[in-house]
């Protein structure tokens, strides 16, 4: 696998049981990815069975099983290749926190497959998935018609639910002619690496060839560095280290940094790399570093870490657009739930409810309601009730979208609108 092509990060979206799991241990089967070894393994305990050439569902079993031991090996993190890009599974529904990762930027996905099970349609965590999938700017949507087989990969069946999954993009107004449509049947194989003599009534793309086609991933280079901290570490022979990933801009030796809120900065003395020193690093690399003269107390997780002469705002508000996914009954101004964005977690008061948005149009739909509900968008004014460090969406996205949680549950997602600085 070659780590020099052009990276892309790819979410696995759609509904319970249509398919997720499946789809990307046969992406991993398919392209080659699992391990030798692990296949080599499995192909002597499939003999052993008396089940020889059965290796896939042997891999597939072995990934259900480390879920269920709680192992790290989750699909989430997979990697394979094409001839073009190489992938990154950056996180699957279905994992405990997956949409608060996919919302706080823990697992920013560029484009996304979204599973669609041909004997079931679009269900609500399909509806809910696209919709998030365009609040948080996902490019491209390639859709996998999946369980092919069960329907007797009927031509008639596909086009059904490729109707409805199209009138949903139209409702979420995600350009549709940028979606995919392929007929698949992930535990089968059909039409994921090779062409399926099943759907012989279809001539698009395979998956990994519409993957391979996906347009090219422009990283945020240019853009101020933003670079939200996940731990601090204190290394003997170093000093502290703050360690976590370069969202936007370049981290280079030599520059002057600021943290925010902490409100502390100096010179970035080194930079590591999966455990190497580099001169730079660029959006998407995982870093440690360590900055002349801060201390493991200086800074914490939640900080952001920016250019000392453009530095990463604090919030004394903002105004943000959300939605409400799910609350048990009505938000009201004055509710002050956890706010989860990039790394940082606050209590933020909503104070005021500015508008209600027609989730549809977008537009305007009543001024300063006195509540609003699951399904509601609107845009709100938001106090964090200790120093928050966020951007506004449309200059950088991001560290432009929050979460909002509360009673362990994703009540809420959104994106910045305006900063009003301290
Ligand atoms: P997830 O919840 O979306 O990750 O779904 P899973 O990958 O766990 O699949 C749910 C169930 O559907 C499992 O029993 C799979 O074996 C089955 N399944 C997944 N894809 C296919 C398919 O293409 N055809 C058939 N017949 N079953 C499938």
């Amino acid at each position: 696998m070659s780590e020099d092509k052009p990276h892309q990060n790819l979410a696995i979206i759609g509904h319970v049981d249509h398919g997720k799991s499946t789809l990307v241990g046969r992406l991993l089967f398919e392209t080659g990815s699992v391990p030798e070894h692990v296949i080599e393994q499995h192909r002597e305990e499939a003999e052993e069975k008396g089940k020889g050439g059965f290796e896939f569902a042997y891999v597939m079993d072995n990934l259900a099983e480390e879920r269920e031991r709680g192992v790290t090996i989750d699909i989430a993190h997979q990697q394979f290749d094409t001839d073009k890009y190489y992938f990154t599974i950056v996180d699957c529904p279905g994992h405990r926190d997956f949409v608060k990762n996919m919302i706080t930027g823990a697992s920013q996905a560029d484009n996304a497959v979204l599973v669609v099970a041909a004997d079931d349609g679009v269900a609500p965590q399909t509806r809910e998935h696209v919709f998030l999938a365009r609040t948080l700017g996902i490019n491209e949507l390639i859709i996998g018609v999946n369980k092919m087989d069960v329907v007797d990969y009927s031509e008639d069946t596909y086009k059904e639910v490729k109707e409805q999954v199209s009138n949903l993009l139209k409702q979420v107004r995600f350009k549709s002619d940028d979606a995919t449509f392929i007929p698949i049947s992930a535990f089968e194989g059909d039409n994921i690496a090779e062409d399926s003599e099943n759907t012989p009534w279809y001539d698009g793309p395979n998956l990994v060839e519409a993957l391979n086609d996906l347009p090219e991933v422009e990283p945020p280079t240019d853009a101020p560095l933003r670079l939200p901290i996940q731990d601090v570490y204190t290394i003997s022979g170093i000093g502290t280290v703050p360690v976590g990933r370069v969202e936007t801009g370049v981290l280079e030796t030599g520059a002057n940094v600021s943290f925010q809120p902490s409100d502390v900065g100096g010179e970035v003395k080194t930079v590591e790399m999966h455990h190497e020193e580099v001169p730079r690093a660029e959006p998407g690399d995982n870093v440690g570093f360590n900055v002349r003269g801060i201390g493991k107390d200086d800074i914490r997780r939640g900080d952001v870490c920016g250019p000392a002469d453009d530095p990463p705002k604090v919030a004394e508000t903002f105004k943000a657009q959300l939605v409400v996914m799910q609350h048990p009954s009505v938000i009201t101004a004055g509710y002050t739930p956890v706010f989860h964005a990039h790394t940082a977690q606050v209590a933020c008061t909503i104070e005021s409810i500015d508008q209600k948005l027609d989730p549809k149009s977008g537009e305007v739909a009543e001024e300063n309601p006195d509540f609003i509900k699951s399904g509601d968008a609107a845009v709100v004014t938001v106090r964090p009730q200790k120093p928050l460090s966020i951007e506004p969406s449309g200059e950088i996205p991001e560290l432009g979208s929050f979460a909002v949680r509360d009673m362990g549950q994703t009540i809420a997602a959104g994106k910045v609108l305006e900063v009003n600085e301290r």
